[in-house]
């Protein structure tokens, strides 16, 4: 099988082209797991922060790639669910202990011998991969591979984030970045009855909000019509943390959907007063992924993706870093339909 290898992280100005396109053995599933037959993957900014070497992953060369939609072509023994010939998806949290106490009080996301997918375990950018078969998922039918795929990571921690953000019923909302995450949270929070402010840089990003349903759409030094109950920080920038905060009501509450963030900037205490809360986000559970997933089957979200071909992914990590990708970008494999 091809598959697109990361061998030497570094940042894309050194090096444009990380992911080499190159022949691998077809991986065999080990006991508990399945192998699929990859469809597509969609590229999160997580995957830039893991090829320009600002994540270190525990092997190299590795396979990234962690939002994967495929059909399940062999399982390995004792594996009663998925069967061959299912349609599944994988998403980042590869397997979690089960047993330490953030598992125990299903905060498995916490879990410290976590194991990741397309970080400490292989990836979706290839025609095959396996996966442990307790942490697959069953996909909404109404969803091709396509639009499926950026659901099991920009949809599931998106929506982790909201939930983490306190976001209730009829709330204002605050969006920070508006890419392939916020673009479904939006229309989450807009079914949940929330009026929703977007603060992003690119006027293509703004109008993809307003059309999502946006009450109102601009920069962060911009001034909405009012502050905010509650908001999410999608775009991996200190300095947004920092504005973000400053859109917040009194005791409302912000969260930070980065996995990686360079530094805070300090500032005046006055910005935190008032019992303003700032929390991260880290990773999701299984949990939160069967309510988003089931919660996608009842909504018809709109996904917006830029298709590519395997050859093409270096490139769309470009675009993605100069902000350049509406909705999310997705590698299409052709080892499956
Ligand atoms: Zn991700
Ligand atoms: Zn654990």
């Amino acid at each position: 099988m091809k598959a697109l290898l990361l061998r030497s992280p570094a940042p894309l100005s050194v090096r444009p082209a990380p992911l080499e396109w190159s022949e691998l053995p077809l991986p065999e599933p080990g006991p508990g797991q399945v192998r699929l037959l990859v469809a597509a993957c969609a590229i999160c900014h997580t995957d830039l922060h893991i090829v320009e070497g600002e994540l270190a992953p525990p092997a190299l060369p590795l396979v990234p790639g962690h939002q994967i939609v495929g059909t399940v072509d062999a399982v390995g023994r004792g594996v009663r669910t998925p069967r061959e010939g299912d349609r599944v998806g994988v998403a980042w949290l590869a397997w979690a202990d089960g047993v330490c106490a953030y598992c125990r009080e299903g905060r498995e996301n916490l879990c410290e011998r976590a194991r990741f997918t397309g970080f400490d375990v292989p990836g979706g950018y290839g025609e095959a991969t396996v996966a442990d078969a307790r942490y697959v998922y069953g996909l909404p039918s109404r969803y091709p591979a396509h639009e499926a795929a950026p659901l099991l990571c920009a949809g599931i921690i998106g929506y982790r984030s909201l939930r983490l953000a306190g976001v209730r019923p009829g709330d204002r909302v605050g969006l920070f970045g508006f890419g392939a995450s916020a673009h479904l949270a939006i229309q989450v929070a807009r079914h949940w009855g929330c009026e929703v402010y977007v603060f992003t840089r690119s006027d293509a990003h703004r109008s993809l909000a307003r059309a999502l349903g946006a009450a109102w759409a601009g920069g962060v030094a911009d001034a909405p019509p009012e502050k905010v109950d509650c908001g999410v920080v999608f775009a991996p920038s200190g300095r947004v943390v920092v504005a973000a905060l400053g859109h917040l009501r009194r005791g409302g509450s912000l969260a930070v959907n980065a996995i990686y963030l360079d530094r805070i900037p300090e500032f005046p205490y006055a910005g935190l007063y008032w019992e303003r809360t700032v929390r991260s986000v880290a990773n999701a559970t299984r949990r939160d992924a069967e309510e988003f997933l089931a919660l996608a089957a009842e909504l018809s979200l709109r996904v917006s993706t830029s298709v590519i071909q395997p050859e093409d992914a270096n490139a769309a990590l470009s675009a993605l870093k100069r902000g350049e990708i509406d909705g999310a970008a997705v590698v299409r494999f052709s080892s499956a339909s």
